[in-house]
């Protein structure tokens, strides 16, 4: 288990295009096992190679309510529908979240660590997590997608000193990171 350093905006590495993985190599096995463990212990739903140091078009999404996380090699998004608008952060830009501009629905084609292309269909958080983590593989950050200039915004975090004194309930939300909530998409399906 190794917990690899994050890049952090400005870093130029998280604006460069990831290149295509030729094959499914221990090193590759190796940076998925890693990035697993770095985007648990930074609490993230979903991590891409960029983030890490690495220009391998890999990433992982682990959603709340994934039994394991789901390992994308050289992903690419083949259809979206629907138009939505939805918070998000990024835990390469610290310290902000935005409104964003998000699709209602992805279609995605990967690989699996097995070397097997699969194709994904999905909504709601798992739909923004894949178009945010295949972004970052095209060196695009959640901050190119704000619904206007004013849509970015710094955490307070009051909430962080408030949590000390109340009981603390089971909500996920609280997870400030990665892509998370899909709050602002109030409608179902
Ligand atoms: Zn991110």
């Amino acid at each position: 288990m190794a917990i690899l350093d994050m890049r952090i905006l400005p870093d130029p590495i998280l604006r460069k295009q990831a290149k295509k993985v030729a094959k499914v190599t221990p090193q590759i096995k190796k940076l998925v096992e890693n990035m697993v463990d770095t985007m648990r212990d930074q609490h993230g739903v979903g991590l891409a190679a960029n983030q890490v140091g690495s220009l391998q078009k890999v990433a992982v999404i682990e959603t709340p309510d994934m039994e394991e996380p789901l390992v994308l090699i050289n992903p690419e998004v083949l259809k979206t529908d629907g138009e939505r608008q939805v918070e998000e952060g990024c835990l390469s830009v610290p310290g902000y979240r935005g409104l964003v501009n998000r699709s209602e629905t992805v279609r995605v084609k990967a690989m699996g660590l097995d070397g097997k292309i699969y194709r994904l269909n999905a909504d709601e958080l798992l739909a923004q997590a894949l178009e945010h983590e295949i972004d970052h593989l095209n060196g695009i950050l959640y901050i190119d997608h704000l619904v206007s200039h004013e849509s970015l915004y710094k955490i307070t975090y009051e909430h962080d000193y408030e949590d000390e004194d109340h009981e603390h309930d089971e909500d996920d939300s609280e997870d400030s990171v990665e892509s998370v909530t899909a709050e602002a998409s109030a409608s179902e399906d």
